[in-house]
């Protein structure tokens, strides 16, 4: 990977160096380490610090990687098994941990000036400001997601009852369904609704504030936000060749905990026309019922459509029975892929997602039309702004029991795969693919609010001037 730098006044000697630390999951590694080349390009030295058990899925070349301990080393989450567990050990031995690094790095000649934290670490700010140096948090969902839990962290909003919508500034109307399901069930996962309020427990300290979208595609919704605090957008965080192209050979994120069956999944594509494949994919976490499985699985075979299935290991077992030799040559299903190259063939016409905040930008920045059938956590609101927003993709209804039938299913894929309707939303993606390019490109307004904490960083360190910008 080439490195170009965008600002010629910067030289890896201006003493800043950045730490940047996510959140030990698939969807928060990738954009992090997206946002440390975008530093690195700029002629930032950066370091990237996450959890002994990641480390080892760090391949992204330049990029220099040092452990740290969240307890579990190893592996991770699912050796604690338990999300209260997890999170208390990783508060008090990440925060160790990380205390460490940057002391060990305080000795040699490029200590660390910045540490750029995961929003769901509020105690790497606390380490950062405990060693004198500057904390940046970086939120990885939506502008509008972090307005509706920053309202809740301050009791501005109180949860709708009786099906009536929730009104907040700068965001369309929520109903029931479009609400996070940690509102709309704060009862099924308090540890992560607990987790997702923390972030703004120390936000007030931050010396920046950054949020993984942009300009043109949240502009309303930042309105609203920033009269709670001054969020920067310096998204989409995509690998660069699928945007603006500056970081060369810049194709992947570089991180990636399982290994994508790259040949398998591309030979498959190869075989079928232009625009005729359904990608079907519900990323890192979720995991469907059986009988929602059920439903998707037969309204696949039903559709007739072309599809390239990711269901990791632990899901498969869900499938029903006999469904692989049931669909022959007109489906595949995978463990995991590189979702981005995928994305970008040809061949996919349809991506239908659960709307995880990554997949929802990827899907925009690479121009994918979508059906969204959000399960859980954000999901939720991301689907409806997919739908009724920026108007990218159809949202199939669910049943009183909250399933998604086969027959609403098929009908959404068929919207968005053929017919007068899809050509429009092919056209509205291609929009919004143009305007996330535009964001990272050179003077664009992500690019500038990068340059922006670069300069300032740059300053600062000239200065000694710690403190709030
Ligand atoms: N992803 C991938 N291969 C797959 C499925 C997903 O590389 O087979 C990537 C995808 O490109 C995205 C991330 O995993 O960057 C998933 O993040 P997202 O926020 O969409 O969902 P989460 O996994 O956090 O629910």
């Amino acid at each position: 990977m080439v490195l170009q730098s965008h600002n010629n006044n910067n030289n890896m000697n201006n003493n800043v160096h950045v730490l940047v630390i996510p959140y030990p999951a698939q969807g928060h590694i990738s954009p992090l380490i997206q946002f440390a080349k975008r530093l690195l390009s700029k002629n930032i030295k950066t370091t990237f610090a996450t959890t002994h058990y990641t480390v080892q899925s760090i391949t992204a070349p330049n990029i220099t990687v040092e452990p740290i301990s969240d307890g579990f080393d190893q592996s991770g989450f699912s050796q604690a098994n338990n999300v209260d567990l997890f999170l208390t050990s990783f508060k008090s031995n990440g925060s160790k941990t990380l205390s460490n690094l940057v002391q060990k790095h305080q000795k040699t000649s490029t200590p660390i000036t910045c540490i750029v934290y995961d929003s769901f670490l509020p105690w790497a700010l606390d380490v950062a400001k405990k060693h004198g140096i500057y904390g940046a948090a970086f939120f990885t969902n939506s502008a509008a997601v972090c307005n509706i839990f920053c309202r809740i962290h301050h009791g501005l909003i109180e949860v709708p009852v009786d099906d009536l919508p929730l009104i907040l500034p700068g965001l369309p109307p929520l109903n029931c369904r479009d609400l996070p399901s940690f509102i709309r069930f704060p009862e099924s996962y308090p540890a992560y609704m607990a987790m997702k309020l923390s972030q703004f427990s120390n936000l007030n300290l931050a010396d920046w504030m950054f949020v993984n979208t942009f300009q043109a595609l949240e502009g309303e919704v930042v309105k609203g936000l920033t009269e709670l605090f001054p969020a920067k957008l310096i998204g989409p965080m995509v690998p660069s060749a699928y945007l603006d192209g500056r970081i060369k050979g810049d194709k992947g994120y570089g991180a990636s905990l399982w290994k994508p069956l790259s040949e398998d999944c591309i030979n498959w594509l190869e075989t079928k026309s232009s625009k005729s494949v359904a990608y079907v994919s519900f990323g890192s976490m979720v995991s469907l019922t059986s009988e929602q499985m059920e439903e998707i699985a037969f309204g696949l075979k039903q559709s007739e459509v072309n599809f390239l299935w990711v269901l990791r290991e632990s899901e498969q077992g869900k499938l029903p029975k006999g469904f692989k030799e049931l669909i022959k040559e007109k489906g595949i299903i995978v463990t995991w892929c590189n979702q981005l190259e995928l994305l970008a063939h040809d061949g996919v016409g349809c991506f239908v997602t659960h709307c995880g905040w990554n997949s929802t930008l990827e899907s925009l920045s690479l121009g994918v039309p979508v059906v969204c059938l959000p399960q859980w956590a954000d999901q939720l609101p991301d689907a409806k702004f997919l739908e009724e927003i920026w108007e990218v993709g159809v949202r199939p209804k669910e049943d009183e029991n909250g399933v998604v039938k086969r027959g609403e299913f098929v009908e959404s894929l068929k919207v968005v795969m053929e017919g007068e309707k899809s050509e429009v939303i092919r056209r509205n993606v291609m929009e919004w693919k143009k305007l996330a390019r535009d964001a990272v490109s050179e003077g664009g307004s992500s690019d500038k609010n990068i340059n922006d904490f670069v300069d300032q960083l740059m300053k600062k360190e000239k200065h000694g001037n710690l403190g709030s910008y």
